[in-house]
């Protein structure tokens, strides 16, 4: 199977109201919470129509990137979602 392939196996249940991730309010993104609108293989971070990150956390593989680039900062607040929501990995 191609990975594309098998990312498509992959189902999510969505925790509706309670996203798992949030940006923090901010006029001009820095350059970790630009960075997250490329490399979220999820593609859960787009630009506004005012140049601020945000993000739609639905999709979400729970990989840890946008994490561990922009939680120290304060830029998100990430946390896993409540038992039985998120991600479901099917394996083989
Ligand atoms: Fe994207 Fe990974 Fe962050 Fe989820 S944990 S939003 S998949 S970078």
């Amino acid at each position: 199977l191609r990975v594309e392939e098998k990312l498509y196996q992959n189902r999510y249940l969505v925790d509706p109201g309670r996203p798992h991730i949030k940006v923090r309010p901010h006029e001009r993104p820095s350059a970790n919470l630009l960075a997250l609108t490329h490399i979220c293989p999820a593609k859960c971070y787009e630009l506004n129509d005012k140049g601020q990150v945000e993000t739609t956390s639905d999709g979400c593989m729970e990989c840890g990137t946008c994490r561990v680039l922009c939680e120290a900062s304060g830029e998100i607040v990430w946390n896993y979602p409540r038992g039985g929501f998120g991600v479901l990995f099917k394996f083989g």
